[in-house]
């Protein structure tokens, strides 16, 4: 079976990302497979920049093939906050609940028809000599003016999704890795991983 290092500490990222891997016959290496880790900066100003810095410094020292995600929501209200600071968004080491409280806050008092949003990602495959390539996804949605749903992990309990008409956090993992901006991205590197 083919393995696939892959550069996340967040278990949520990393469930999503193992199970549609392991439904592509990849296996997936988690950073603690290996010692001293040093993450990357996330200091880039696009997802792009911050998937490729994460991927390729974990290629670097580890020197195998290496997967990265970038990810966040962008709210049109807020224009387009809070997007790449989407995991710091109420401070550095902020929690996901924080993070909600703070979007419920800040979206007080806005109309239904102006909560629009997006989940963006992009992902990052990277050699250990900087050979590249970004894959990306997105989803529309809602934000609600309340947590639903216990799933998934960070603003899912808030993104309403209206063709199923339920939030991310209400979606079982398959579902969402079916739909979401992850599970786009993840699709797209599954078939770029077999033509190696
Ligand atoms: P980063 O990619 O590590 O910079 O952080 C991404 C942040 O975006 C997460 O900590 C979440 O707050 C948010 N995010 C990314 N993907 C999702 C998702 O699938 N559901 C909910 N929140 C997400």
């Amino acid at each position: 079976m083919m393995q696939l290092v892959v550069a996340t500490q967040n278990q949520g990222k990393l469930k999503e990302i193992r199970r549609v891997l392991a439904n592509g016959g990849i296996e997936v290496v988690g950073m603690e497979a290996f010692s001293d880790l040093i993450p990357a900066e996330e200091d880039g100003e696009t997802f792009a920049d911050n998937a490729h810095k994460k991927a390729l410094a974990i290629a670097r020292q580890t020197g195998k093939l290496c997967l990265a995600d970038d990810s966040g929501l962008t709210v049109a209200a807020l224009n387009g906050r809070p997007g790449v600071y989407s995991a710091r968004y109420a401070g550095e080491d902020a929690t996901d609940a924080q993070n909600n409280a703070l979007l419920i806050k800040e979206l007080a008092g806005v109309s239904e028809d102006r909560r629009q949003a997006a989940f963006c990602c992009v992902m990052a495959l990277c050699t250990p000599d900087d050979n590249c390539q970004l894959f990306e996804g997105r989803i529309e949605g809602r934000i609600l003016d309340q947590v639903k749903g216990t799933g998934g992990f960070g603003y899912d309990p808030l993104f309403f999704v209206e063709s199923h008409g339920c939030t991310m956090a209400e979606l079982p993992l398959d579902e969402k890795n079916r739909i979401s901006h992850r599970g786009q991205a993840l699709q797209k590197v599954v078939v770029a991983l077999k033509s190696l």
